[in-house]
């Protein structure tokens, strides 16, 4: 039976899937060390995948965060989110080592092949993913939309803020500082003490500590800004939230309960949608 690896490389963690007639057998995932540059994060990368390699395995896919080109099979630019992987020739680097066809993809569009399996009637569909960053990807009639140099549909670099917070891509107040883990901890760090990861202030905002609600209504502010402008941009039929941050259901409901005519929805496949796309033609 033939086999196929999946990986979703992002901010935080590396995931690894082995995968059989799109069945998730096995999963692997590290720490991803996104400061130290390219060939920490490839070397990285080869754990995970030799960590899940069997003899069945007949492809390699990689979902990445960053512009990706999946004809060349390079990452053309990622944000500092991952330092040093801007042109890094992804294919060419894993062909070498494993002489397997090997598939490269942008994360947050692997995660949208892998959601669009739930609508095959869908023509006009916007995935987020809320993780380290915040990634988009956009099905615009019936076609992925990727723009010139594949920066289309990146919706967590759109200025919500003018003169804003910095953010990882060099520009001031973009979504992604507003709405990701990297910018949540940010925003809680200045108020809250103790903070060491953003799940903690929707933890912490539950057991009712007030800052911490307090930045988990404006995430949720201007979360609706965002889904309100991509429904002007592109009028999607559905938009589908995903990422890490998405398991904080209670936030993603409040989005969803108003959302117009029911077009907001959570991942079916959760933060694992990324993994699952990867190997997807
Ligand atoms: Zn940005």
């Amino acid at each position: 039976m033939q086999q196929q690896i999946g990986i979703d490389i992002g901010g935080t963690t590396i995931k690894g899937g082995l995968f059989e007639r799109n069945k998730l057998l096995k999963e692997v995932s590290v720490t991803t060390p996104a400061r130290a540059g390219r060939a920490p994060i490839l070397q990285a990368v080869y754990r995970v995948i030799d960590d899940l390699m069997t003899h069945d395995v007949t492809l390699i896919g990689v979902a990445s965060a960053g512009n990706i080109d999946p004809e060349r099979g390079v990452c053309v630019y990622a944000t500092n989110n991952l330092m040093g992987w801007s042109e890094t020739d992804i294919r060419g680097e894993l062909e070498k080592r494993y002489h397997l066809p090997i598939l490269v993809e942008n994360d947050a569009i692997a995660a949208l092949k892998a959601e669009l399996k739930f609508y095959p009637d869908a023509q006009n569909v916007t995935m987020l993913t809320f993780g380290t960053g915040l990634g988009g990807a956009s099905l615009v009639n019936g076609k992925i939309l990727r723009g010139r140099n594949f920066n289309g549909a990146r919706w967590g670099h759109i200025i919500m803020v003018p003169d804003g917070l910095i953010c990882t891509c060099g520009k001031r107040g973009c979504a992604e500082c507003y709405l990701s883990g990297t910018g949540l901890l940010k925003l809680g760090r200045r108020r809250m003490l103790g903070l060491t990861d953003a799940k903690q202030i929707f933890e912490r905002a539950e057991e009712g500590e007030w800052e911490a609600q307090d930045i988990v209504e404006r995430f949720t502010n201007f979360a609706a800004v965002l889904l309100e402008t991509i429904r002007t941009a592109l009028a999607p039929e559905y938009i589908i939230l995903g990422g890490g941050i998405s398991n904080q259901t209670n936030v993603m409901k409040e989005l969803i309960t108003d959302a117009v005519d029911g077009d907001v929805v959570l991942a079916k496949l959760g933060d694992h949608a990324g993994l699952y796309g990867a190997i997807l033609p």
